[in-house]
């Protein structure tokens, strides 16, 4: 069958850090790049709670056209040597066009190689095949696929296959939620419950985006917090990474500030991935 055959995406190791069905990384990290302080901060606090990994958006699919798009390659060099600097081993970083490969591949070689980059494709590139064939043409990074918010499960598997048919096994599958009315409050509803799904169907490794699914802070009356309660649902099912947005002044955030935990909240937010991974 399709997901079993000898191009099964299965585990990988990068940067000296292991992605495979058993692992597990918290990539903390700002939705968008916007200033060099705001970077730092960010990946200090990263480092300084022993993590090595960091999502950080300088390419930006947004839904207006007038909304920030993102600082571009213009962002690539400090982001880069700051990661260098705080001994981060990798970025996740989406790309919205094949030009953006080069850009970060470029810049990289430049500045010496501070870091790695796992490439991203978002929910709104899930099938662009054109893209997907060239992340998958490239072997130097890996990928870090999310499913469609509005296809199949099963069409987004095979966009994942797209990329390991053209080379690239190194491939994370990514749930952030899908879109429907019935998700309301949140701005998509949880899909975590797939997790396991995924990882019986294929050999990939499994990420939740409990921020781009809950798509808010905001506490309930009860003071529940969802991004919170989504992020111990996914890592209960089995999850292998999380993607999820911090920033130090979520008002100043130019991109999905309302969505961004704060950075006090970072220490626990850690502990508590840390005591459902032991439940799982
Ligand atoms: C993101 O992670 O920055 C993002 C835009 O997510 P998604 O593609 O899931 O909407």
């Amino acid at each position: 069958g399709r997901h079993h055959d000898d191009r099964r995406v299965s585990g990988f190791d990068y940067q000296g850090l292991r992605f495979d069905q058993d692992s597990l990384h918290v990539f903390a990290g700002l939705c968008a790049v916007d200033t060099p302080e705001h970077v730092e901060i960010m990946m200090k606090a990263v480092a300084a709670h022993g993590q090595r990994c960091t999502r950080m958006g300088a390419y930006k699919p947004r839904t207006n056209p007038y909304a920030f798009q993102g600082h571009g390659k213009g962002c690539l060099p400090y982001v880069f040597e700051l990661a260098g600097k705080h001994n981060i081993a990798t970025i996740a970083m989406e790309v919205t066009h094949e030009s953006h490969i080069e850009e970060i591949d470029t810049c990289l070689e430049k500045c010496g190689r501070p870091t790695g980059v796992i490439l991203q494709i978002g929910t709104r590139n899930t099938q662009n095949f054109e893209l997907l064939k060239a992340i998958g043409r490239q072997q130097r990074y890996p990928a870090l696929l999310k499913r469609g918010f509005g296809i199949t499960l099963n069409e987004s598997l095979n966009a994942a296959e797209y990329l390991a048919s053209e080379g690239n096994t190194q491939v994370i599958f990514c749930l952030r939620g899908m879109k429907s009315d019935y998700g309301a409050p949140h701005r998509n509803m949880v899909d975590f419950s797939h997790v396991p799904v995924v990882k019986r169907l294929t050999r990939m490794p499994v990420c939740i985006d409990p921020s781009h699914s809950v798509g808010t802070r905001d506490h309930g009356p009860d003071k529940v917090m969802d991004i919170a309660h989504a992020t111990a649902q996914g890592i209960i099912a089995g999850a292998n990474m999380v993607l999820v947005d911090f920033h130090p002044e979520p008002t100043k955030a130019l991109v999905d500030g309302p969505q961004a935990l704060l950075l006090d909240e970072l220490p626990r937010y850690l502990d508590d991935v840390a005591l459902c991974r032991e439940t799982y």
